[in-house]
């Protein structure tokens, strides 16, 4: 149905913009710029699709914020939720107390991950996950006896989080630009993308090219000051960054001949999303820590976390004493609730398995296709991330595509194209990316490219019309 009664209704769009304005500052946001514009209200959602205040559907191909991993509308997450709000809506975890949901999740993630991760430390989001990792790897490396092995190593363009030490990790230069950061003992080295770094390159020979930066930044900070490297298998935020298969193995040897401690960032890539349980298992890595958030709720509640390797766990418990870092909703037993009836359902489903051998394939060929489209330079996707790239033309001399001047902002007119067309898809610069419900059945692939293919030729004919492609 392409209507819609909800609490919505109780007000008209304009009016909800107006209390918008007026009271709700908005995550990375230029807050007088959408109070003229207008915030888009979103009042309704069920499987893969939203309804705005005015009635309009949209397809959503980002999963909300790479998280509805099952779609919306799944009874038995709110029935989970309904159910443990009435039993325990909450208590804490600390002072030696436990509750029911957070120990069977705790038992549940260590049959999900990948061996040899046993034990799980709860936040309540991703940062907070990633905040948790740089504790617990400075603790780590106390409790060895290494109290100056503390510097960690991550990437430009990567995305952590957005907490004092979530945006530090992070390699948004403009994120830093706010607020003192990164905060001390955090050091960058250059993202595996082809198209920035490698253009002219054989792609496999690029993948070991930048897996040897991090040898040499350990090289130049000193290999006994460097705790851990960490990295997203791919790189969400920064594009549906796809790394040359080469790329990992070699980080892994790397991390190995220094016996430095990696933390595979699987807020994005976590439950399904490539095609196997964890991210880390569709590149072939072997990360100590695991960082985890959005997939493993849906998203129909925060709750994120660190899984925590062997190794580590090993030192934490054996060598332990106190470790002083915890939140008021670390194993918070409503989200803990959710997420076990999610994981079920993952399961009961065989969504994985759906990803990595039927839609995600499906979807892989359908993107290869695209490349034959005049605004399209290159593609790539794993399981169901997918990203495009707007490009000028297919060729140029310096190698691989001709870039459009980032002054136009391509993207950000295709994007403006995608709402007026029903298909919520995201611009990062000029890649254009995709990251749907695992839910998704071919048909609705077929729907899906539909509508890319309709955005890509109405952003051909404006650009045309500009005198610009
Ligand atoms: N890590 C990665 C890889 C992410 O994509 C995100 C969020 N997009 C985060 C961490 C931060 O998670 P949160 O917004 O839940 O704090």
């Amino acid at each position: 149905s392409n209507t819609t009664s909800t609490s919505a209704s109780t007000r008209s769009t304009a009016e909800w913009q107006a209390a918008d304005a007026a009271h709700f500052l908005h995550p990375f946001t230029d807050f007088q710029a959408l109070a003229r514009k207008g915030s888009r209200v979103i009042a309704k959602a069920d499987n893969l699709y939203l309804w705005d205040s005015e009635g309009h559907k949209l397809f959503d191909a980002m999963s909300g914020l790479w998280c509805v991993n099952v779609g919306y509308g799944q009874k038995s997450l709110v029935d989970a939720a309904a159910r443990q709000m009435l039993e325990l809506p909450f208590y804490n975890a600390f002072f030696q107390t436990t509750t029911p949901p957070a120990v069977e999740l705790a038992e549940l993630l260590a049959e999900v991950a990948p061996p040899g991760f046993q034990h799980v430390f709860f936040s309540g989001s991703g940062s907070e996950g990633n905040d948790t990792v740089v504790r617990m790897v400075r603790r780590y490396w106390e409790l060895q006896g290494q109290p100056g092995r503390d510097v960690i190593i991550s990437r430009w363009n990567a995305y952590h989080g957005s907490t004092m030490a979530g945006a530090s990790l992070g390699g948004m230069k403009y994120m830093h630009a706010q607020g003192g950061l990164p905060i001390p003992g955090i050091t960058h080295i250059d993202q595996p993308y082809w198209i920035e770094h490698g253009r002219g390159m054989d792609r496999a020979d690029f993948g070991k090219l930048a897996a040897s930066w991090l040898e040499q930044k350990i090289l130049e900070v000193g290999p006994d000051k460097v705790a851990a490297f960490i990295g997203e298998p791919i790189q969400g935020a920064g594009g549906v960054i796809v790394p040359p298969e080469t790329y990992w193995p070699e980080i892994q040897r790397i991390c190995d001949q220094y016996g430095i401690l990696l933390v595979s960032d699987e807020v994005i890539c976590g439950f399904g999303r490539t095609g196997q349980w964890f991210g880390c298992q569709t590149v072939g890595s072997r990360p100590d820590l695991i960082t985890f958030a959005k997939g493993v709720t849906s998203g129909y509640v925060p709750l994120g976390g660190v899984l925590v390797g062997e190794r580590v766990a090993k030192a934490l418990i054996e060598q332990g004493g106190e470790f002083e870092h915890g939140y008021t909703y670390s194993g918070h037993p409503v989200a803990c609730a959710v997420a076990l009836a999610n994981i079920k359902l993952i399961r009961e489903q065989g969504l994985v398995e759906h990803v990595r051998d039927d839609v995600g394939p499906y979807l892989a060929a359908k993107f290869e296709a695209l490349r034959d489209h005049p605004l399209i330079g290159d593609t790539q996707t794993c399981g169901l991330m997918g990203a495009m790239l707007l490009a000028k033309a297919k060729t140029s001399a310096a190698g691989g595509p001709e870039l459009f001047d980032p002054a136009l902002e391509v993207g950000m007119v295709c994007r403006s194209h995608c709402f007026a067309n029903g298909l919520v898809m995201r611009a990062v610069g000029d890649r254009m990316i995709i990251a749907p419900p695992l839910v998704i059945t071919r048909a609705q692939v077929d729907e899906l490219m539909g509508l890319i293919h309709r955005c890509l030729d109405l952003t051909v004919a404006e650009l045309r019309t500009r005198g610009q492609f």
